[in-house]
């Protein structure tokens, strides 16, 4: 077995987020302006009557709280959140009870100098983009309104003048994968801090997209691991937890200790997947474990999200890696992985089936479970 192997298997529970999640997303609407190919929301252009009052949002950020110290970080997320008038009196109200905020608008001409001021003064740490193509012709096609890129770029620009930190999201699929070197290009001039791959889930809109294949995507992380010394902003992945297994065996082969792999950026993440330190908020209040594993397990307006989270039996299976079936249940490297619980229900119905973007295969399923004891 590889010296990557015991990461897993010294402090079981380390990675196990069973009191909080580390971030709570709520998405305040459906309605926004773009038309994106993949959107997960299927967004509007109106908003629906179905969305928390501003009154129920506040009551949400009181159940945010009552997970305790410390607080989950909060995203404001949408469709595009700035299409709610309420949307900095509920920053405010956030940040006022000790919750860090970060913000995920539409680039649109809606995203001004002035709109970013009031993200800083409503206390917004920061602010995430979309950027899923290097050129305007590659991004504006997945967003479906010309001009989109410009909006990105001149928003970029006026986030980092305000001191806000910038993450810029890029999704990955069989179209998108070959131009991911040119964007890594481009981000290297925007001064962000963070970019996030998104590797696509076949649910929303994205539905009519495809995935790269498990061979694909292990090359694709093999390329980020070597990014990583020249880059300067952190890499990491959604939906692709099996990132970790591959750079904990690079690192482990390199001779670093489980304490300086886990103060990586993305040893820091080991663990955290839908429903593991993450918990998704809907537009009408409905929880899921997160946007990509859209299955209902309960409502905040009639329940609260401690409750929801702590104790729904879908919460706690997709906590327990024991619990998943096949080779992500066998493998050891399912405390810090766990694969993607949304690509597993997307494809097979099951959310605790084994991720199919993942090649690996686990040898031996009892050893597997001794480093898992
Ligand atoms: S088999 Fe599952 S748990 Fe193991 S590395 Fe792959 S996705 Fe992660």
């Amino acid at each position: 077995m590889s010296s990557a192997l015991p990461l897993g298997s010294v402090r079981p529970t380390r990675y196990v987020f069973d009191r909080a999640p580390m971030l709570v997303y709520w998405e305040m609407t459906r309605a926004c302006p773009l038309a994106c190919r993949h959107c997960r929301a299927e967004a509007v252009l109106r908003r629906g009557d179905r969305e928390l009052t501003t009154a129920e949002g506040e009551r949400l950020l009181d159940q945010v709280v009552a997970f305790g110290r410390p607080l989950p970080h909060l995203v404001l997320t949408g469709g595009d959140p700035l299409q709610r008038p309420d949307l900095f009196h509920l920053a405010r109200e956030a940040t006022a009870r000790g919750i860090g905020v970060s913000l995920a608008p539409s680039a649109t001409e809606q995203l001004t100098p002035g709109v970013i001021a009031e993200a800083r003064q409503a206390g917004v740490a920061s602010m995430s983009l979309s950027l899923d193509g290097s050129t305007a012709g590659r991004h504006d096609t997945f967003r479906g309104v010309p001009g989109t890129f410009a909006a990105t770029m001149r928003a970029a620009d006026l986030i980092r003048a305000a001191g806000i930190a910038l993450q810029v999201n890029t999704l990955v699929t069989d179209e998108t994968v070959d131009d991911l070197p040119a964007t890594f290009e481009l981000l290297r001039g925007l001064g962000i801090v963070r970019w996030s791959l998104f590797f696509l889930i076949g649910v929303g809109r994205g539905a009519v997209l495809r995935e790269v294949t498990p061979i694909r995507s292990e090359r694709l992380f093999a390329w980020l691991l070597d990014l990583e010394p020249v880059s300067s902003f952190a890499i990491k992945t959604t939906e692709a937890t099996h990132y970790r297994r591959v750079a904990a065996t690079r690192m482990r082969r390199a001779g670093m200790s489980r304490d300086a792999i886990e103060r990586t950026p993305v040893g820091r993440g080991f663990g955290v997947r839908d429903g593991n330190g993450i918990v998704f908020v809907g537009h009408d209040g409905v929880v899921h474990p997160s946007g990509f594993l859209p299955i209902p397990c309960g409502d905040v307006r009639s329940a609260t999200l401690v409750d929801t989270y702590r104790t729904h039996p879908l919460f706690v299976a997709l906590r327990d890696a024991r619990s998943f079936d096949g080779k992500c249940g066998a493998c050891p490297y399912a405390l810090i992985c766990g694969g993607s619980r949304a690509r597993a229900y997307a494809r097979t119905g099951d959310p605790l089936a084994s991720d199919p973007l993942c090649p690996y295969v686990p040898s031996n399923r009892v050893a597997a479970w001794e480093r898992l004891a």
